[in-house]
């Protein structure tokens, strides 16, 4: 028998889209085959699906995975998701919110370790700071945004898109673009167009810095002035003047820029500077 649409199943269970869960699922076929062929995903591979919906990018995972991990937060989906993904064996669905789950207990310490979503937008600032922050082993992130969301992601210095976001995934990642997808690729259709992105981890984090929490500290306060020269921006940070003085001396920033002309290696050379010297 063929595969049932994702209307189709949509109907077969008369199932009410919640709008608060961010729940528009995918229809287009070369969307989802995009997504497939940009993930790379092989039969080595344990793959954690972040939100399967009805199952509709769940089931091209199963076919091409060793295994996927899916993990869903809505009641009326589970019932759904058993019954549709019945016939695979390599199927497990884990009924919690994302942001819960521990991603170490999951996989038992797997380390090929691909995720793909199509996120609701209202989650994608906190799962990818959740996977990144905690240091999760995964390998790829393949995942369908907002747009607006991928080219702040994917920004470089002197844009208005770049800030603390860019730094934090372009410190663990490299990030490449799979695609933009139209809304007319939906059920229901969003507001907005999407983007599919791959995030890549890198082996060891862009920038060698003495301490990664300040590292991240600087970005966070450079990021939440932006106006602010970063002499004005870093005040927040309780040091003194004598020696932020010194430390944008050392470091060869200019105090009287702004932190979104700072790059990567900036930001590291500064607050390596400020964790010697303050
Ligand atoms: N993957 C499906 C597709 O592409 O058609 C559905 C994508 S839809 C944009 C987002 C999915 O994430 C929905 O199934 C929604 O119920 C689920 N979801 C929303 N919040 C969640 C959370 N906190 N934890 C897990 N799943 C969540």
């Amino acid at each position: 028998m063929d595969n049932l649409s994702t209307e189709d199943i949509v109907k077969k269970y008369g199932f009410r889209f919640s709008k608060s869960l961010g729940q528009n699922f995918l229809t287009n076929t070369s969307v989802l085959q995009d997504i497939i062929s940009g993930a790379e995903i092989n039969k080595k591979d344990v793959v954690i699906e972040i939100g399967p919906g009805i199952g509709t990018l769940t089931r091209e995972l199963l076919k091409a995975a060793k295994m996927v991990i899916a993990i869903e937060i809505d009641n009326d989906l589970i019932p759904i998701l058993k019954e549709e993904l019945k016939m695979f064996d390599n199927f497990q669905l884990i009924h919690e919110d994302v942001l819960k789950v521990d991603f170490f207990n999951i996989t038992n310490g797997t380390d090929s370790v691909k995720i793909v979503a199509n996120l609701p937008y209202y989650l994608t600032t906190p799962v990818i700071t959740k996977l990144l922050n905690k240091h999760y082993n995964f390998k790829t992130f393949t995942v369908m945004i907002q747009k607006e969301v991928g080219e702040r992601i994917a920004a470089k210095p002197n844009c208005k898109e770049y800030g603390a976001l860019s730094v934090l995934v372009q410190y663990y990642c490299d990030v490449e673009v799979i695609g933009k997808v139209k809304p007319s690729s939906f059920i229901p259709r969003p507001k907005v167009d999407s983007i599919v992105i791959k995030l890549i981890k890198l082996h060891i984090p862009r920038v060698r810095v003495k301490d990664e929490k300040l590292f991240f500290k600087v970005v966070r306060c450079a990021f939440n002035m932006r106006r602010k020269t970063l002499r004005n921006a870093v005040k927040v940070l309780n040091i003194s003047p004598k020696n932020m003085e010194e430390a944008f001396k050392e470091s060869g920033i200019d105090p009287k820029r702004r932190g979104e002309t700072l790059s990567l290696q900036e930001f590291g050379r500064l607050s390596d500077c400020i964790y010697e010297i303050c």
